[in-house]
């Protein structure tokens, strides 16, 4: 590819919407052009990622045994009635209706497609198992795309679905798949950690993330982890065993005190002087349009995922001020759990609250606490904490450590979530009709791309590691007017295109301080630079990681490039 052909544009300065180095980057380097919020063009060199992306995930899939197929991306509401994910799914799901009103919506995942064409083709457990996968754009409204191609609206997925006649083969699967995805992100040159997450929207029981943990602010994930053992965890799934500290208040006898103005933990546990352990705090949530009361030992705070997952919601958000009034009678700084009406307000205990004694609470009323306080009975608690750094290990009991990762893909077990409600079944050896044992695996593309720049850059530009660089080489001929420069350069290119490298010639009529600073932005893994030298019959040879340059003949150069690029 001649550089004065290339269809792109690199910019002088980063764009001033993005945050993200990967976003910064691809805007630069002109890989990408925004079309709309979240919605992007990928021009020829991320497209040329993509594709090597997209050829190694479907080379592993399909060593792997799956198939490949394509589903459509505008899709019948009628599926979505059918598993009931119409009604719940939020507005990430862009519904819109076809000429004769039919209610369609494009396609942020596959599941309910693929589960009415299994369930056309497959009657019968011979057929069985089977695992389906495409790699296509999916379209989800996210509420805040961000982070270019990190969290887009418009985005190219991997997505498998497998199907089984027993738990027991989707689990050997599973372990078919997570050795697939290891070797996967491997192979496009990024280290990833699986960590065991919660299964959100798409449900299921048992899954996993693949993080490429980063220390850049990107990272959306926090994973708990442990250097002892392999235990780790995103944060919205995470347990451990907390250090052991005095809960016990100390408070003699149960009373009333005046807590004036003192609203926060911090404050109210200098004002008793008491530690924040002995204070049980009460935080009030509104989920799906409902009232709920979570109860917590003052010094934890509350995981939102988990605490959707204990209330079943779709969607939870804290209460304002005037809502504590309205429908819990309190006072916000004040509430208790006493005296609320569990008939309309839904009331939880952390296991944190456990074992707490003479504490304090809320009087759910103005400036005042009740000291001295202890559980009643029959109490049922559920875990919506969220760990803490430092915190043990619930394997091995060492301290946890916390970093930030970027999720380019995940395992899940389905079970029957979506062949049950789809009534997707196959005739079983004994005759029966059952529904099919699913699990699904996808894998974010695009994003894979960005969290390599995440990963792989510096200073002047991106790092590709060869696996998934849009080309491997750079030719630079320092003056292309000089005809022995010009005339190596050429012979260079033609010789290392016949090698099958993948080569670019920056043959632009450009000061070389120009063609070097685009060299490493784009990020070529290898330079050669043709310039005064080459008179002595020596190139520039220069590797993109290290920095390093060397110069070496013709020969050597070409030498050097198949060894580095194989
Ligand atoms: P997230 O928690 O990041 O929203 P998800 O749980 O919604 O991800 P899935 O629905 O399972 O993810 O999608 C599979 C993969 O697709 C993810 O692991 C991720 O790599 C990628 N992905 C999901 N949403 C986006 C997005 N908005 N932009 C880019 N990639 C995405
Ligand atoms: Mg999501």
């Amino acid at each position: 590819m001649k550089m004065s052909k290339l269809f792109v544009q690199t910019l002088r300065e980063f764009p001033n919407d993005a945050e993200a180095i990967s976003h910064k980057l691809l805007v630069r380097a002109g890989f990408i052009k925004k079309l709309a919020n979240g919605i992007y063009t990928y021009m020829p060199l991320a497209q040329r990622v993509l594709t090597k992306i997209s050829n190694i995930v479907r080379e592993e899939m399909n060593a792997s045994g799956a198939q490949e197929l394509l589903m459509p991306f505008v899709q019948p509401a009628e599926v979505w009635q059918k598993s009931g994910r119409w009604q719940v799914y939020g507005k990430e799901l862009l519904r819109c209706k076809d000429r004769h009103d039919n209610d369609m919506c494009l396609a942020p995942t596959h599941e309910e497609v693929i589960t009415s064409v299994v369930s056309d083709v497959v009657n019968s457990y011979k057929q069985l198992p089977l695992n389906v996968y495409q790699i296509q754009s999916k379209f989800r409204d996210e509420i805040r795309p961000r982070f270019g191609l990190l969290r887009g609206r418009e985005f190219i997925m991997k997505d498998a679905y497998s199907f089984h006649t027993s738990q027991e083969d989707l689990e050997r699967e599973y372990e078919v798949m997570a050795k697939t995805y290891t070797k996967i992100f491997n192979r496009c040159g990024l280290e990833t950690k699986a960590v065991q997450s919660d299964s959100g929207a798409i449900g299921g029981s048992v899954s996993h993330e693949y993080m490429v943990l980063t220390d850049t602010m990107v990272g959306e994930n926090d994973v708990f982890y442990c250097d002892s053992c392999d235990y780790s965890a995103n944060s919205n799934h995470a347990i451990s065993i907390l250090p052991t500290v005095v809960t016990d208040g100390g408070f003699s006898k149960e009373e009333i005190v005046d807590t004036p103005n003192v609203k926060t933990i911090d404050d109210l546990a200098k004002f008793l002087n008491v530690n924040p352990n002995c204070i049980l705090k009460a935080v009030a949530y509104i989920y799906d349009s409902k009232p709920a009361l979570v109860m917590i030992r003052g010094d934890k705070e509350i995981e939102e995922t988990k605490l959707m997952n204990a209330l079943n919601a779709l969607e939870i958000r804290p209460m304002e001020e005037n809502e504590v009034s309205e429908l819990l009678n309190s006072s916000a700084g004040f509430i208790s759990y006493r005296g609320i009406d569990k008939t309309k307000v839904k009331v939880l205990f952390d296991n944190t609250a456990k074992g707490m004694k003479n504490f304090v609470l809320g009087a759910n009323e103005k400036d005042k606490h009740i000291v001295g306080a202890n559980l009643e009975d029959g109490i049922e608690f559920v875990d919506v904490s969220l760990v803490k750094e430092g915190e043990y290990c619930p394997v091995c009991k060492k301290p946890l450590k916390v970093t930030r990762g970027i999720e380019v893909g995940n395992i899940f077990q389905l079970g029957t979530k979506y062949s049950k409600p789809m009534n997707a079944c196959y005739t079983d050896v004994d005759g029966q009709l059952k529904p099919y044992i699913m699990g699904c695996y996808g894998i974010g593309v695009s994003r894979t791309m960005a969290a390599a720049i995440e990963k792989y850059h510096d200073d002047f530009g991106i790092v590709w590691p060869k696996e998934i660089a849009p080309y491997h080489v750079d030719i630079v001929p320092v003056n292309v007017e000089d005809e022995l420069q010009a005339r190596v350069a050429n012979e260079l290119y033609e010789k290392l295109c016949a090698l099958g490298i993948e080569v670019v010639i920056d043959d632009r009529n450009e000061r070389a301080g120009v063609k070097f600073k685009d060299a490493d932005l784009i990020g070529f893994p290898i330079r050669i630079t043709v310039g005064k030298t080459i008179s002595e019959g020596l190139v520039e040879f220069k590797t993109r990681a290290d920095g390093e340059m060397v110069k070496v003949s013709v020969d050597e150069a070409i030498k050097k490039c198949q060894t580095l690029l194989n």
